[in-house]
């Protein structure tokens, strides 16, 4: 007779998908708690990651049969989408993978940015529409896209581009007026101001990310009367949505999940 392993961790296991604060309060708060076995998932873009607070995998899965592969080989009770709201790629496949794998599954989302009284906002679909939307004459525009997405750009070189990301854009896009910051929010709405303001920005490029840590710059260009072209979020799949840690909380305790099997 085989006797259990008195070391083994039997706590049921969770996997979030991360690469947002949401993902990393998550972890916090259920390390605290230790009664979940945590480990998160990034996909390894960011070149120097925040110190999170639980086991974390870097990298793809390989698509949706590679995600529903690791959920089973790791023998994974919950999984949590945490991923930010313009990652839709990992949140199909998050669903698709979780059906496979018979894995129960939630996303965590922050809400969505809604206008403001003074806001003067463009909707766009996506980036490409968002530059278009710019127009055709040369404007002093602040690009805070991130930086995966910015060769759209080009498609309209006479703009002025403040191009703000966490790591640097490389190759520089081919536009003849491009300048760089490298920085990590949150950022201040009286910084973003000044920002503004020194670099004579008559236009910002957003994203729907929602959340407070990037929010000063619309509270900024509200103030100063600057139009922001906001990118509307991509489609995600339907699955139960929370929008808090609290609530992603509730949702693991009301699953009242078995152990783990050995
Ligand atoms: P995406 O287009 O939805 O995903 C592309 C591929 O990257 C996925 O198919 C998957 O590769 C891999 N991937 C994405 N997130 C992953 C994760 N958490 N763990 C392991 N693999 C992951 O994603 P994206 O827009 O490039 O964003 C990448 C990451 O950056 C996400 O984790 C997201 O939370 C974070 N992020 C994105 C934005 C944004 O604006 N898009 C902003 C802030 C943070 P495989 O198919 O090989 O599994």
């Amino acid at each position: 007779m085989t006797l259990p392993d008195p070391n083994r961790d039997t706590r049921p296991r969770l996997l979030i998908l991360g690469g947002t604060a949401e993902a990393r309060a998550l972890a916090q708060a259920l390390a605290a708690r230790g009664d979940y076995e945590v480990s998160l998932s990034l996909a390894g873009r960011t070149r120097n990651p925040l110190d999170l607070p639980a086991p974390t995998r870097s990298g793809g899965f390989g698509g949706t049969e590679g995600l529903a592969a690791h959920l089973k080989a790791e023998r994974i009770d919950a999984l949590i989408d945490a991923t930010h709201p313009f990652a839709a790629v990992i949140s199909r496949n998050a669903a698709e993978a979780a059906r496979i794998a018979g894995v129960p599954l939630l996303a965590l989302a922050r809400p969505a940015w809604t206008r403001r009284p003074g806001d003067v906002w463009t909707e766009a679909a996506d980036i490409p529409e968002a530059v278009a939307r710019l127009g055709a004459a040369p404007r002093q525009v602040l690009v805070a896209l991130g930086r995966n997405e910015v060769r759209a750009l080009e498609a309209a070189p006479q703009h002025h581009y403040l191009v703000r990301s966490i790591d640097p854009v490389a190759p520089p896009l081919a536009v003849p007026h491009a300048r760089y910051i490298e920085a990590r929010g949150p950022f201040a709405e009286a910084d973003e101001r000044a920002l503004l303001e020194e670099h004579r920005i008559d236009a910002v490029l957003s994203k729907n990310s929602g959340g407070a840590a990037t929010y000063g710059k619309l509270e900024a260009a509200r103030a100063l009367g600057i139009e922001v072209i906001m990118v509307a979020r991509p489609a995600r799949p339907e699955v139960e949505t929370v929008e808090s840690v609290e609530a992603a909380v509730a949702w693991l305790q009301g699953l009242g999940l078995p152990k783990s099997p050995a």
